[in-house]
């Protein structure tokens, strides 16, 4: 029988998941269908509850509504409880359980298909939305040394910082301070600033011998981050797609209790993108 997933958000027409999730079903033999569900705050929890009624199983959440996601849900695991965010959904008898892939799928990314040591790194996270939240817990984890968390609504830089309560290693700083900040080893871009604005000025004082620049944005999203990097010589330039489907394999993982392999899907996607990016 065919089991139900889908992704909400919005804007979601674009949306990779679909695409993942089929190659990981087709890779596995597990038959499923996979949607994506435009919903934003006003009528997300309206569009959850009539695909859980059509035997909705899981769903993946994205911007703006990983919040809402994990305020919703009977039950949080601990990377949903700890970040205060969902980027995954599990449908448990009459209720959902919240849970948190994208920080396992970024530092998963960076390791291991990117070669990083990410263990010592000065590091600076750009944003504080559900992304950014996501991903802090398992940057601290992975081993970096202080994590600088900037974004534009600086109360949300410091309700960030103040949730993951390590004031040793975490602190809040104003956009304004970047230039006095000094050199960073990871630069972490979680804005969604390019997809209907642009980069906040980002001094160059802030690269230095090994920096790696990582955008959680991929495709067209990412361009302009990625040319500041590379303008700026930073060691390495990394988009968000590697993370994406790390993230849904994952997600996969939770759902189905299989580990699809990622390599391929990833090639595929980066070729698919690539030639998108490429094409305007
Ligand atoms: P949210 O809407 O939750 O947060 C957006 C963040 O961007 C906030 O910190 C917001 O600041 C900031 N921001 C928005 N516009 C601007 C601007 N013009 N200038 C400066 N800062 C701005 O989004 P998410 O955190 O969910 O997503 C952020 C990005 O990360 C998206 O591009 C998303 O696609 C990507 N992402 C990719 C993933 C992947 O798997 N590759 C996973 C998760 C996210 P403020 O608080 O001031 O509003």
């Amino acid at each position: 029988m065919t089991r139900h997933y889908a992704v909400f958000g919005t804007p979601i027409a674009h949306s990779l998941s679909p695409r993942i999730h089929a190659a990981f079903g087709k890779q596995t033999g597990i038959d499923l269908e996979y949607v994506a569900i435009e919903a934003g705050p006003e009528d997300f929890t309206r569009k959850l509850d009539a695909f859980a009624a059509r035997g909705g199983l899981g769903a993946n959440i994205t911007l703006p509504l990983k919040r809402r996601a994990a305020e919703l849900a009977a039950t949080l695991g601990d990377r949903a409880r700890r970040t205060g965010v969902a980027n995954t959904l599990v449908r448990r008898g009459d209720g959902w359980h919240a849970d948190n892939t994208d920080g396992s799928g970024l530092v998963g990314d960076l390791t291991l298909r990117q070669g990083l040591d990410l263990r010592g790194r000065r590091t600076l996270l750009l944003g504080s939305g559900g992304g950014a939240r996501g991903i802090a817990p398992a940057l601290l984890d992975a081993g970096i040394d202080a994590l600088y968390i900037v974004n534009r609504t600086a109360q949300n830089a410091d309700a960030l910082a103040d949730l993951l309560g390590d004031p040793k290693r975490v602190h809040a700083r104003y956009l304004d301070d970047l230039p006095a900040l000094g050199e960073f080893d990871l630069i972490v871009n979680a804005t969604s600033a390019t997809r209907g604005g642009a980069l906040p000025h980002l001094p160059m004082s802030m690269v230095g011998r090994r920096t790696a620049a990582v955008d959680l944005s991929y495709g067209e999203a990412a361009i302009p981050f990625l040319a500041w990097a590379r303008a700026n010589r930073c060691h390495d330039a990394i988009d968000g797609l590697g993370m994406l489907v790390e993230q849904a394999a994952e997600s996969f993982e939770v759902w189905h209790g299989v580990r699809p392999d990622t390599d391929r899907v990833y090639a595929d996607l980066r070729a698919h993108t690539d030639s998108l990016v490429t094409a305007d």
